[in-house]
């Protein structure tokens, strides 16, 4: 088999985003949503270490635009199936650890080709069952090219780590091993970008990986085995199992083989997760690695010294992107009073002036929100928050039978209300008066979470006291909270928002390795 050497791989760059204005691009993105659509309906078997499983169980995946249309039909794992994946991961265990990291970095990197060459297509898949406009879905599907791009340099660099010194009459070296069998659980919200990232981490350092997608965005899962198995990846190397993460989350959480767990998702999720993988269970002979991600409640500080134009322009898309669906999303608008009614002035219209509807026409900004039970939840919060602060814009579902929710803005919120402390999870902005700037970050940190946040302010002093004490995970000054790009933007937050793993940062494998030293006597 051939492999890469580091110097063979240009430096890491960006993938760059595809321009759907160009009628060549939009024409090319319409005819691969209508293939797609023709694919509509199929049902997708059970991967367990490369052997295909059926059950009678279907789980079936809908298209949030348009519930009456069914994306795809899922067999679902039963608790046998479990056992059994993590049994096949283990056994395989031996034989991926042990082949070469240019070999597997060179897998990594053709993956991100055959993604590349599919983009198109996977844009499509990520439109028609996660909800995703266009430029949302391309944003995933570039990160997803990104990760592997990044992980298969960085694998190769955690290959050969800086010499450590040397006693005399020694050779004193440490390497990094892989862990052993990683369960990998991601949400439906970055359905491709996150699943990929966290499952190409585990692969490229040597672990093997059982991987349990979200019930919400399976096809897209299903789409992702496809892929890893054009890139040549043995096929024993990882399971794909679709299921309840209730009735077999547990299963492969507390088996005695799993040695690690690689999670995003809610808070509530991943602390269960966490709690589960702290019992040690009958023959487990470790103590298991959890990552866990969670969620956020993310606030963007307008200080009275800001651009305003900028800052409105900047809460509205970090606030209603991808329908608020978004770990990293604007959920909270921190106002200075001297410029508090200026700025709902400005972004009420701006709010209300989005387009809304089916994803898959170019024209909507916003889509729906995933699930008829997301929608509900967020209705919920709607109600809770007219009672707690002043509706100014939205409030309530949208037209047509996607899971439409208008863009939702509730003004004099204060920060001990619900819909100021809980993640919502959808597009519902909560706006708050501050009295001067550090009242401002004073509120911005009253929150059990610590994604990101985001400063507009001109004030030198104010953005050096933010870059200080602004508590958050991913901080950024001057520009909106959401788009992490990586390389350039680690992500990962405190406190109740996770153990700031930092994906695609220069740390982050480190996740998915342990460290030995060797020091062997010379001379
Ligand atoms: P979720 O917690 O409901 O589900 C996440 C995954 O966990 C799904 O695959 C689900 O099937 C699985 N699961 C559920 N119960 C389980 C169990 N008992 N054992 C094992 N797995 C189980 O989250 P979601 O609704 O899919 O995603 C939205 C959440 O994810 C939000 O809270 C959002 O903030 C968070 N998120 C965080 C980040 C981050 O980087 N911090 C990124 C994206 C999303």
């Amino acid at each position: 088999m051939s492999s890469v050497s580091t110097a063979e791989l240009a430096p890491f760059q960006n993938e760059a985003y595809t321009d759907f204005t160009q009628p060549k691009n939009a024409s090319a993105m319409r005819a691969a949503l209508a293939k797609v659509r023709s694919d509509f309906g199929r049902e997708y078997p059970l991967r367990i270490a490369g052997e295909l499983r059926q059950s009678t169980d279907k789980l079936k995946s809908l298209n949030p635009s348009n519930p009456a249309e069914v994306v795809g039909a899922h067999h679902k794992g039963s608790e046998k199936d479990a056992i059994d994946a993590v049994e096949a991961a283990y056994a395989y265990f031996p034989k991926w650890s042990a082949v070469p990291v240019e070999e597997r970095a060179r897998l990594v990197v053709r993956l991100a080709e055959v993604i590349r060459n599919r983009k198109y297509e996977f844009d499509s898949w990520l439109v028609l069952e996660a909800g995703k406009t266009w430029n949302e879905a391309e944003a995933d599907v570039s990160e997803a090219i990104d990760f592997c791009e990044y992980y298969a340099r960085l694998a190769m660099k955690l290959a050969r780590p800086d010499p450590l010194v040397q006693l005399s009459g020694e050779r004193d070296e440490m390497v990094y091993l892989p862990l052993g069998v990683g369960i990998v659980i991601p949400p439906w919200n970055f359905p491709l970008a996150i699943l990929l990232g966290m499952a190409t981490a585990a692969l490229v350092t040597g672990n093997t990986v059982v991987i349990k997608p979200s019930s919400d965005t399976p096809t897209i899962a299903a789409k992702f085995a496809e892929a890893l198995l054009e890139a040549e990846f043995p096929p024993e190397c990882f399971s794909l199992l679709v299921g309840s993460g209730a009735a077999i989350g547990d299963v492969l959480v507390s088996h005695p083989k799993t040695r690690f767990i690689s999670f995003t998702g809610s808070r509530e999720v991943g602390l269960h997760i966490n709690e589960l993988a702290a019992k040690t269970a009958k023959g487990q002979i470790w103590i298991k690695r959890v990552v866990a991600e969670m969620g956020g409640k993310d606030a963007i500080v307008v200080d009275k010294e800001a651009d305003l134009d900028q800052a409105v322009t900047g809460v509205l898309f970090s606030a209603f992107g991808y329908q608020g669906q978004k770990c990293s999303a604007c959920s909270r608008a921190i106002v200075h009073e001297a410029v508090y009614d200026e700025f709902l002035e400005k972004l009420v219209p701006k709010a209300n002036a989005l387009t809304m509807g089916p994803s898959d026409d170019f024209d909507n900004y916003m889509g729906p929100v995933i699930s008829s039970r997301a929608k509900d939840s967020i209705l919920k919060y709607i109600e809770i928050g007219k009672q707690e602060g002043r509706l100014v814009a939205g409030g309530g579902s949208g037209d047509g039978d996607g899971y439409f929710i208008k863009p939702t803005i509730i003004a004099d919120i204060d920060s001990k209300a619900r819909i100021f402390q809980e993640e919502i999870f959808g597009p519902v902005l909560a706006v708050t008066k501050a009295r001067d700037f550090d009242h401002a970050l004073e509120l911005a940190n009253d929150s059990e979470y610590g994604l990101t946040g985001a400063v507009y302010s001109e004030n030198p002093k104010h953005v050096e006291k933010a870059r200080k004490s602004f508590f958050v995970g991913n901080l950024y000054i001057n520009r909106k909270c959401t788009g992490a790009m990586v390389g350039a933007h680690p992500f990962g937050g405190f406190n109740m928002s996770g153990t700031d793993s930092k994906a695609g940062g220069p740390d982050y494998l480190l996740q998915f390795v342990q460290a030995k030293s060797i020091a062997e006597k010379v001379g």
